[in-house]
């Protein structure tokens, strides 16, 4: 999901921002609008009246395991008003189940007799109605006529009808909505749209369901009845439309696919479809349906529909192919004040590049792997935000890349005591926050990037977990896990610092050349209160000498304050931080120190004694007093490996080594160095 203010409460929203990025964020246009959402949606979460049900009623629903959603329901495109039946098939878990407990709407105790408000008609299960249906705010149990052995299949359809709420009763969703006009370039056009918008917890305000993360439905269908010339965009593939008498027609959609319930969506207005294709890198086709306002809007928007197809094709080359490439992708167009990735049909305002792109990214992060609780909400929303920055590097210019990614870390540091990982689920706001979720999310993503070396190893990660949790739901650790397999050492550090931590590094750097050596000696802080207290990092350094050849050099920050010496040829005019830019870490200074002389590369780590050297396939360590890391760094300064080694089988292995010197370097578990040597790979 990704949302959007309007230009008169941009300008006031963006006023808390220094004058710099205000004025770079302005001129971003497109991403400049996200600025201010946090004041919307601390409003909306301010006044949200649900946040799920209790933990009573969850555990009551997780008895069964939903199969399958199948909603028929008829619906305009004037009106949040809505009639008809949603069929639950459920499977019964362990214990057979005397009753069906389900999420739906219904207006507060002492609300007004014309608040909105959703009633249940009758629900029938197995055949048999239920002998009474009890509800406790959006809670509700369903008696069963016969109690459901464990192990059964059972279908229950619920007959409902009502007023969808809105505004103040709902999450940032808005549930359910209807609009009167849409905006284009600034103008607005008068125009009746309902659509759906549930994540992350009001899909009950407009279907009966079970709003657990960890539960997808194997597949789902969703059929409207509606008046012409209105179209319904929803998930899959659209079976058939039926016309009915009255003028009506009735549109059939269903997916195959599992789904979260906040991914299920109807979207309703007299919309022109216009498709196209996409080709993937398997050679297959995939339709890309979308629903737009009108002609005028087409003829507007095509250049920026058309960009969907290459979109498509490189996401699925660089992580995966498209997982519901045997049904389609879409759009349906809604004044939604940004997009939702609904799975294989977005709903979305415009068809601004990285909006599309974002939504589309959802589809691998979001919609086939799901965050397993709001606290991972990044695995949803950094990955499709880090979607944006990848279609940027197929098909803008480096200079935007580069400024893309800028502004990324530059929100994040905006919020130095903020950290990626949601304390606070119930709260909307902060799980949606801009700032942490999205930028400082898409930041640490580029760190694991980073981490990796190698572009190779990073995307063969993100097609395991596609591989491994498609279909399914998954928790940051497991995205960990995959990061520690292809590494080949623990990340612990890594996610305690990125993940749990707040704050950021700074570097100052003082350096010096004697003859052919450089020194460099780095000291790191933080910003105020930041946990941890020191960030182990790899840092780029780029010397520019006299010439102006430039080099860069990759050193590992192992402890707050670390020497180094290079060995250059050349004269260094200058040394630069991370040239590239693949930290947030906060500006510090570079000076020239004449008088700093590093005797030995930090002669205050004990020299490591190890055998044989030199090295064929593998170095044994003597005297491990636990077990640590060892790091090996090449004679550039570039970490070319990294691995355990235990105190019990104190080895390392060198074959995959080119020949040539290396420092091996071995650290703690507290990522202190605690031994370092040269050696030769023969
Ligand atoms: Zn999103």
């Amino acid at each position: 999901m990704r949302l959007t203010l309007r230009t008169s409460f941009l300008l006031l929203g963006l006023a808390w921002l220094p004058l710099a990025l205000r004025a770079q964020l302005l001129a971003g246009g497109e991403d400049a609008a996200l600025a201010c959402r946090q004041a919307r949606l601390s409003q909306a979460a301010r006044s949200a009246a649900t946040t799920g049900a209790s933990v009573r009623h969850r555990l009551k629903m997780d008895r069964y395991d939903v199969k399958w959603y199948k909603l028929d329901l008829a619906l305009e495109n004037n009106s949040r008003a809505l009639a008809g039946s949603a069929l639950l098939l459920v499977r019964v878990g362990a214990q057979p189940l005397d009753s069906l407990a389900f999420e739906l709407y219904q207006a507060p105790v002492g609300a007004a007799p014309s608040a909105a408000t959703l009633t249940i008609d009758s629900v029938v299960v197995g055949g048999q109605r239920s002998p009474g249906v009890l509800r406790r705010g959006q809670e509700a149990t369903a008696a069963l006529a016969q109690p459901a052995p464990a192990g059964s299949q059972l279908a229950a359809r619920i007959y409902y009808h009502g007023t969808a709420p809105n505004g103040n009763t709902s999450a940032i969703g808005n549930a359910f909505n209807t609009a009167t006009s849409y905006r284009r370039a600034g103008v607005d056009y008068p125009y009746n749209v309902t659509w759906s918008l549930s994540e992350p917890f009001s899909a009950h305000e407009w279907f009966p369901c079970k709003q657990v993360l960890t539960d997808k439905a194997d597949s789902s269908a969703v059929s409207v009845t509606t008046t012409l010339p209105n179209k319904v965009g929803s998930n899959g593939v659209l079976r058939r439309t039926v016309p009915l008498p009255g003028n009506k027609v009735r549109y059939e959609w269903s997916s195959r696919h599992p789904i979260a319930y906040y991914l299920i969506s109807v979207a309703v207005a007299p919309y022109v479809e216009y498709t196209t294709a996409a080709s993937l890198p398997d050679g297959s086709r995939v339709p890309v349906v979308n629903y737009v306002y009108d002609q005028a809007s087409l003829a507007y928007y095509q250049g920026g529909i058309d960009q969907t197809g290459r979109l498509l094709g490189n996401f699925s080359q660089l992580v995966d192919n498209y997982h519901f490439a045997d049904e389609k992708y879409g759009h349906s167009m809604a004044p939604i004040g940004g997009g939702m990735e609904h799975q294989t049909m977005t709903t979305l305002q415009d068809f601004g590049f990285t909006l599309v792109a974002h939504e589309l990214f959802h589809q691998w992060f979001g919609d086939n792997v799901t965050c397993a609780s709001w606290h991972d909400i990044w695995l949803n929303e950094a990955f499709a935000s880090y979607g944006e920055y990848l279609s940027m590097q197929a098909f803008d210019t480096p200079t935007n890349v580069r400024a893309w990614m800028d502004d990324a870390q530059a929100r994040a540091r905006l919020e130095p005591a903020g950290t990626v990982y949601v304390p606070d689920t119930t709260n909307v706001s902060r799980i949606f926050s801009y700032n942490l979720t999205y930028k400082k999310g898409a930041a640490v993503v580029h760190l694991l990037r980073y981490l990796c070396h190698d572009d190779v190893r990073f995307f063969r990660v993100l097609r395991t977990y596609q591989r491994q949790y498609g279909n399914s739901t998954a928790r940051t650790a497991d995205l960990q896990r995959l990061f520690e397999t292809e590494l080949g050492q623990s990340l612990d550090y890594f996610f305690a610092q990125w993940y749990r931590g707040n704050g950021y590094p700074i570097f100052n750097v003082r350096w010096n050349q004697v003859g052919n050596a450089l020194f460099l000696q780095v000291n790191e802080g933080v910003t105020n209160g930041a946990t941890p207290a020191f960030f182990q990092t790899e840092v780029d350094y780029q010397l520019t000498f006299q010439d102006g050849n430039t080099r860069s050099v990759r050193l590992s920050q192992a402890q707050a304050s670390q020497g180094f010496s290079v060995p250059v040829s050349g004269t260094v005019a200058a040394v630069a931080v991370d040239p590239a830019g693949w930290l947030p870490d906060q500006p510090g200074t570079v000076q020239r120190d004449n008088a700093l002389v590093l005797a030995a590369p930090a002669a205050s780590v004990p020299a490591l004694s190890f055998f044989p050297n030199p090295a064929r396939s593998q170095l044994t360590i003597a005297d491990l007093p636990a077990s640590a890391t060892a790091e090996i760094i090449d004679a550039t300064g570039r970490v070319v490996g990294r691995q355990p080694v235990l105190a019990a089988r104190p080895q390392v292995a060198t074959q995959a080594l080119a020949p040539g010197l290396y420092l091996l370097r071995l650290f703690s578990a507290e990522g202190a160095v605690v031994g370092q040597g040269r050696f030769t790979k023969e």
